[in-house]
């Protein structure tokens, strides 16, 4: 149980940061690019490189947002004493899922029933 809370804080941790360096690259990407654009008038397709990988950043940080909320659900979890309990039907999480995914929230067979966006 403690092991799994230093493991979910240090993973709430290293996604924080993971999220802060992708948004700073986003923001610094959108108010430079109008001069960015100008300077690769000669290079299209270094162009389509650039909204390519804005566009996947974009993804990652929908992605590491998700995950982080579902860290802090998971922690809050600890705090409340229910961790390791599912959220749909209340039976223990496998250990063995947990161990793969610390921020579960629901056991195996809730998760391959719940269809998550
Ligand atoms: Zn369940």
């Amino acid at each position: 149980m403690l092991q799994g809370q230093v493991r979910l804080k240090r993973l709430h941790h290293r996604l924080s940061a993971e999220l802060a360096r992708l948004e700073n690259r986003l923001r610094s990407t959108e108010t430079g690019s109008s001069q960015e654009l100008s300077a690769y008038d000669n290079h299209p397709g270094d162009l389509g490189t650039i909204t390519a990988n804005r566009e996947l950043d974009m993804g990652l940080v929908r992605h590491l947002r998700r995950r982080r909320d579902d860290v802090g659900r998971a922690l809050a979890k600890i705090d409340q004493g229910s961790y390791g309990r599912c959220d749909r039907c209340g039976a223990a999480i496998e250990p063995a899922r947990l161990e793969a995914e610390p921020e579960a929230a629901c056991c195996l067979s809730c998760a391959e029933h719940v269809n998550l966006p």
